[in-house]
C-alpha cells in the first residue's frame, strides 16, 4: 500500500501517521522528521534546512525532492510507505509523479486531513514529542502520565521550536497558497478521500479507518 497524508500543519498527521503505521505495518516518511533528524546530526543537510525550518518557510523544492528521492531507494520502503509531508507544492508532485513512474509504483490513496484554523492552532502550539522516540502529545488532548515525560521510553518531552503562533500562522498561509492546490491535483486523479479531524484522536481514527475502507496491507 502506498499512501500520501495531507493537511495543514498541526491537523494530527503525524499522531494519525503513527495510528497507520502501526496498524497497517507500513513505513512511514516524514520529511519534517528527516530535516529534524539532519539538524540534530548536525550534517550539511541539516545545516542547509535549519533556516528554513525555523522560519516556518518551505525548504526548496530541489533539496526535498532529493532527500525523497534518496530515501525511497531503501530496501524498507519497497513493499509500501506512508508519505507524510510531501508533497507539498506542485512542482514535488510532479517530481514524486515521475519517481514513482521509474518504478513503476503507483499511489493508492491520498488522505486529505481536514479541521479549522482555530483547532490547528490549539494543538500545534500544545504539541510536544518525545526527544527520544519522536512519540506525540499535547498538553490536554494527549497527556502524557507524567507532564513532560515520554509514557513509551521516559525520555523528555520538547516543543518544536517552529510550534509557536507567528510561525503557525506563517506555515498556516504557505499552506493555503502552495500546498492546497495539490488537492485538487489528486482528486482529479480518483485518489483523494477527505478525513475529517475536528474530533479527538479516537474520533479521527475512525475517519481514517473509513477512507482506508477496501485496503488492506496486502494490496
Ligand atoms: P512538518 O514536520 O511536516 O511540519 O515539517 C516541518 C518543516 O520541514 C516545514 O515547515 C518545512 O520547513 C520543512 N519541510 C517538511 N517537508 C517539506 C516539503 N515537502 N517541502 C519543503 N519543506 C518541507
Amino acid at each position: 500500500m502506498r499512501l500520501l497524508i495531507m493537511g495543514p500543519p498541526g491537523v494530527g498527521k503525524g499522531t494519525m501517521a503513527a495510528y497507520i503505521k502501526k496498524t497497517y505495518n507500513i513505513s512511514h516518511i516524514s520529511t519534517g522528521e528527516l530535516y529534524r533528524e539532519a539538524i540534530a546530526r548536525m550534517n550539511s543537510l541539516g545545516a542547509l534546512a535549519k533556516g528554513y525550518l525555523d522560519r516556518g518557510e518551505l525548504v526548496p523544492d530541489a533539496v526535498t525532492v532529493d532527500l525523497v528521492k534518496e530515501t525511497l531507494k531503501k530496501s524498507e520502503y519497497k513493499e509500501g510507505f506512508l508519505l507524510d509531508g510531501f508533497p507539498r507544492t506542485i512542482p514535488q508532485a510532479q517530481a514524486l509523479d515521475d519517481i514513482l513512474e521509474e518504478k513503476q509504483w503507483k499511489i493508492d490513496v491520498v488522505l486529505n486531513l481536514t479541521a479549522d484554523d482555530e483547532t490547528i492552532i490549539e494543538r500545534i502550539t500544545g504539541r510536544r514529542i518525545c526527544s527520544n522516540c519522536g512519540a506525540l502529545y499535547h498538553t490536554t488532548n494527549i497527556k502524557p502520565a507524567v507532564d513532560d515525560i515520554c509514557d513509551n521510553c521516559g525520555a523528555a518531552l520538547f516543543q518544536r521550536l517552529d510550534d509557536n503562533r507567528e510561525t503557525v500562522a506563517r506555515r498556516l498561509k504557505i499552506y493555503r497558497e502552495q500546498t492546497e492546490p495539490l488537492l485538487e491535483y489528486y482528486r482529479r486523479r480518483g485518489l483523494l478521500r477527505d478525513v475529517d479531524a475536528e474530533g479527538t484522536v479516537a474520533d479521527n481514527i475512525k475517519e481514517v479507518e473509513k477512507a482506508l475502507g477496501g485496503f488492506n496491507d496486502n494490496d
